[in-house]
């Protein structure tokens, strides 16, 4: 998920490499590493943190080379140390690769090697890649790569060397990757930034296409060995266009990857109608289950309660983790504590972990970066595979936290005997797809956000599994637009909000059809009665609520526990481009950090 840079050339190889890791910097990375071909045969460094860390280790000039390969590493597999950073090399010293992407069969692959006497000295599910390369190479480098690519089931962008060999073979499936062209020399890299400096000749390798890449030319075949003929394309670009993929900032991107981030989150978990995590829980002893977490990652909290209390029959309690570790809680060791966050650095987060830990519950983290502090101190968890978000307002981790609590509410179903239903299973499937259909709505958005930039409340409503979206709706808006937001379940509005209701105060409904549907339209007459403006989201066959307003956002149909999911992307727009019609940069947000590491 991370960043690939490959060179075969008359430069100085380690500089090329990491000249190249730097351009991929931004797109976050835990580690990183290089392996040069040398003289000596391959030579590698590795490093947690900074590649000025990686830097320091391969030192000014002295390395002399051909070729290398370099990574920067987001885990997913293996906590971010020196022998889980890439590249990894087979027990030989021959094979050295760097993969971007996660292996979704590395457990029988693992197996497999295990028991043909292959060492496996990482916990990343890559190695096993260099090892499967190694055992296959019997002749012809490129064919070896072929024959372990036919094994693996999953993603990779891919870059491998070998210790005789003067070319890198690269191949992709899933995760991008492009060859730099230049004159007598060749770059591989995961991202355009990332050559540049170099070269603007570019060439975009598809899914399941291998490059053989020498120093004066190259050729890309398919895996079953036919030549394919490529493109070559001028790159006009500004490298800050392309560190956001053409997008005017991160959380637009972030926003455009969440049907990637779905599909990533999904993967190797559903399998045959079946929801496979490994997990250790004792569902006879267990009384409760209480999430806890902060800000957007409460919100994605209080839909799990609703997911995993209706699969489960087990109470669900949502707390602050800010609340929870000074209210000396009731918790012992028939409680499961659920925590959330996306950082896994969560300073309160963490300190409520501690507490439960401390009374003796049962821990399980929902974390998007592999290997943080949370994720080390719980018992167990479920990584959300969002991969790296740099935007300060959550967009993408919130969607596959949702993902992991709804596996995680099937998973203990399934564990007490009852099947997932099929509906859900298959509405899973079609989610990434479904999401791209909101996605489409980005313009429409927009000239809602122009209407109703200079406003300075909204109100956001929404009942049942959309009330935390309603929640998360306000806060989108509030830390990005600076405008004044507030979210309610719909039906408490009468209790209060209401009383604040008038022409200047736009309220946003959720309004999306479920079991409360017809409660949401009587809510919605309600604000119209007292000249109050209505946004309303709804289900694209809705035919009602355009009678009450012109403001509508249309988005598809899924079962009701997708919903949420569904209902935050318009959301997510709506604070967007408001912010951005503002002039205000929201990937950096005044007096808010990314990953809130005080108490
Ligand atoms: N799944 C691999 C790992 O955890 C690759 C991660 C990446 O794309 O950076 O090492």
């Amino acid at each position: 998920m991370c960043g690939i840079i490959g060179y075969i050339g008359p430069r100085d190889v380690s500089s090329v490499l990491l000249g190249g890791l730097k351009r991929l910097e931004y797109r976050g990375y835990d580690s990183a590493g290089l392996t040069i071909k040398s003289p000596e045969g391959l030579v590698t460094f590795k490093a947690v943190g900074k590649i000025a860390e990686l830097e320091k280790k391969v030192g000014g000039g002295n390395l002399k080379g051909d070729l290398g390969i370099a990574h920067t590493r987001w885990a997913t597999h293996g906590e971010p140390n020196e022998i889980n950073a890439h590249p990894h090399l087979d027990a030989k010293g021959e094979v050295a690769i760097v993969h971007n992407g996660i292996i979704e069969n590395y457990y029988a692959l693992k197996d497999f090697l295990t028991k043909e006497g292959f060492k496996i000295v990482s916990d990343t599910d890559s190695e096993i890649i260099a090892h499967l390369i190694q055992k296959f190479h019997n002749g012809s480098f490129p064919e070896a790569v072929a024959k372990a690519l036919e094994l693996i089931e999953g993603t990779f962008g891919l870059a491998v060397i070998q210790r005789e060999e003067n070319k890198i073979i690269a191949a992709r499936r899933g995760s991008p990757l492009v060859l730099g062209l230049g004159e007598g020399e060749m770059f591989i890299a995961s991202d355009v930034s990332a050559v540049l400096d170099y070269t603007k000749k570019i060439v975009y390798l598809n899914d399941d296409e291998l490059a053989i890449v020498e120093r004066d030319g190259y050729s890309v075949k398919n895996l079953k060995g036919e030549e394919v003929n490529k493109k070559v394309y001028e790159i006009k670009w500004t490298l800050d266009q392309i560190e956001k993929k053409g997008f005017k900032h991160f959380m637009l991107k972030e926003i455009f990857e969440q049907p990637e981030a779905v599909i990533n989150t999904l993967r190797g978990r559903v399998k045959e109608g079946k929801i496979k995590l490994s997990l250790d829980l004792d569902l006879n002893s267990l009384r409760r289950i209480v999430i806890v977490a902060c800000g957007t990652s409460w919100h994605s909290a209080l839909i799990g309660k609703y997911l995993l209390e209706k699969n489960t029959d087990i109470p669900v309690e949502v707390d602050y983790a800010s609340e929870f570790r000074y209210r000396d809680p009731l918790v012992n060791k028939n409680d499961l504590v659920i925590v959330i966050s996306q950082s896994g650095e969560t300073a309160d987060t963490l300190a409520a972990l501690k507490e439960a830990k401390a009374k003796g519950a049962k821990t399980l983290g929902i974390i998007n970066v592999v290997g943080s502090t949370i994720a080390r101190e719980v018992e167990m968890g479920i990584y959300s595979h969002a991969g790296p978000e740099i935007g300060v307002a959550s967009t993408k981790a919130f969607t596959v936290q949702v993902i992991d609590l709804l596996l995680l509410a099937l998973f203990l179903r399934q564990e007490k005997g009852l099947k997932p239903e099929k509906t859900i299973i298959n509405d899973l499937e079609v989610l990434p797809e479904k999401i791209k259909e909101v996605l489409k709505q980005s313009d429409n958005i927009r000239k809602l956000a122009k209407k109703f930039v200079n406003c300075k409340n909204i109100i956001y409503l929404g009942r049942g599994l959309n009330f935390p979206v309603a929640l998360e709706g306000a806060l989108k808006l509030k830390e990005i637009s600076y405008i004044h937001a507030e979210g309610y379940p719909a039906a408490e509005m009468k209790h209060g909000p209401i009383a604040l209701v008038d022409k200047n105060m736009p309220v946003m409904f959720i309004a999306t059809q479920d079991g409360t549907y017809e409660k949401i339209l009587s809510n919605m007459e309600e604000i119209k009665a007292r000249g109050g403006e209505i946004i309303a989201i709804i289900n694209k066959e809705d035919k009602r609520i355009s009678r009450l307003t012109d403001n509508i956002i249309k988005v598809p149909s899924v079962s009701n526990e997708l919903m949420p999911i569904i209902n935050a992307v318009p959301m997510q727009f709506f604070a967007y481009h408001v912010a951005d019609l503002k002039g205000i940069d929201m990937d950096k947000p005044r007096n808010l950090a990314k990953s809130v590491t005080v108490e």
